[in-house]
């Protein structure tokens, strides 16, 4: 059995901060990094040993990565086939290239949860206007519009509320050009995810369920554990399980999922990598989500994930930056601040997290709201 040991070079493909805290942890272990970005000095790039900045697309840079690299993943899910058929061919991709495949395209995406009889949103594919008109009887109304690829934080979405905006939902589907699907709306009463962590050999182990609320479509904050009934955990928990394991994952995959109003679990999306719900797990896990994913596509046992703290993760956008760096002073002695090295601090965009500690949720959420940063 393939073991990629310390000392040995990871390649990330991708310089974003997954990148950047899948090196420092690495680094920790005794591991090299080099990423491939566009972005000279990305926030991966700062950490690595060597960042190679070219465009993803760049077959010669490509090339370069996997020539210098024992082992190759990355922290994005949108890389082309060929450029992972070029990867595969000169280095050890052990992720593969047929799960980024599969979560690149919510109609792969979906149609493969539901041929393992996992519960996903009902949903069709727009294949002409009429459908989009139609759908209201088959899924009603308000119905989520999503692009099947490239979408993030919301983007590509669009709520149709009534049918006054069929005309509207027409529009940005003539204007898209690209594959699209309709959802049902689930009046979910809390959103939750599980991150799996599968290694070269099969072994699996997840991550404590995380309860996360959206602001935006954004990940504000992570609740952890998720505030759920036993019954409801280990529900997540095996959905979880039997995705990993019939996806045949190696390394990690994050499953965001809805529990509904009657208590069910249905899968929204899946992410075949580090996940910001997993960002708790840095500071309040045994294992962090990033040491397993090394272990994992590395082919080492897997670590221990159990929970040391009750923990709430709040993300830093571009519009909290300064806010936090002004309060620097005030931050509780149990909070610990992640900040990505990025450049620019633009609205929205992922700056940083910081993972606060403590006993119970209320003493921690009195302290988030006493600093006044996201308020
Ligand atoms: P991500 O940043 O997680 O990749 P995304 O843009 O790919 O996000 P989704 O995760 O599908 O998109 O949706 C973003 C958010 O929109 C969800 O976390 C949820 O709050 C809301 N949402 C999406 N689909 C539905 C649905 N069918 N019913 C109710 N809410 C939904
Ligand atoms: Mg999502």
């Amino acid at each position: 059995m393939k073991v990629i040991k310390p000392g040995s070079t990871i390649g990330i493909l991708g310089g974003g901060q997954l990148g950047r805290m899948i090196s420092i942890t690495g680094r920790n272990m005794g591991y090299r990094f080099v990423t491939l970005d566009p972005t000279p000095n990305s926030p991966c790039g700062q950490v690595a040993d060597l960042q190679i900045t070219a465009p993803y697309t760049e077959l010669k840079a490509v090339k370069a990565l996997a020539d210098s690299s024992d082992v190759i993943t990355y922290e994005f899910e949108n890389v082309d086939s060929t450029i992972t058929s070029i990867l595969e061919t000169t280095s050890f991709v052990p992720q593969g290239s047929e799960l980024l495949k599969i979560t690149q395209n919510r109609i792969r995406e979906k149609s493969t949860l539901k041929s393992f009889h996992v519960p996903v949103a009902p949903f069709l594919v727009i294949q002409s206007e009429n459908d989009i008109e139609t759908a209201i009887d088959r899924l009603g109304l308000p119905y989520i519009m999503k692009t099947a690829t490239g979408g993030y934080d919301g983007k590509g979405q669009w709520v149709i509320k009534s049918k006054e905006e069929i005309p509207f939902a027409m529009e940005v589907w003539n204007k898209a050009g690209i594959d699209m699907i309709i959802e049902q709306f689930i009046p979910f009463s809390k959103e939750l995810s599980v991150i799996v962590a599968r290694n070269i050999h099969g072994q699996t182990k997840t991550f404590p369920v995380a309860e996360n609320d959206h602001i935006n479509n954004i990940l504000h904050q992570s609740f952890v554990p998720a505030r759920i009934t036993d019954e409801q955990r280990i529900q997540a928990e095996s959905t979880a399980l039997k995705i990993a394991d019939s996806l045949q994952v190696v390394g990690l995959i994050a499953i965001e999922m809805f529990l509904t109003n009657d208590g069910e679990i249905i899968v929204n999306e899946l992410a075949p990598r580090p996940h910001n719900s997993g960002h708790y797990s840095m500071d309040a896990c045994i294992t962090s989500q990033f040491e397993q994913h090394i272990r994992a596509i590395c082919g080492m046992p897997l670590g221990d994930t159990t929970l040391l703290s009750p923990i709430i993760m709040v993300n830093i956008l571009g519009q909290h930056l300064n806010k936090v760096l002004d309060k620097i002073d005030q931050l509780p002695p149990t909070a610990k601040l992640h900040l990505y090295g990025k450049k620019e601090s633009v609205e929205n965009r992922k700056m940083g997290h910081i993972n606060f500690l403590g006993s119970t949720f209320e003493q921690i959420d009195e302290e988030i709201k006493n600093l006044g940063i996201w308020s």
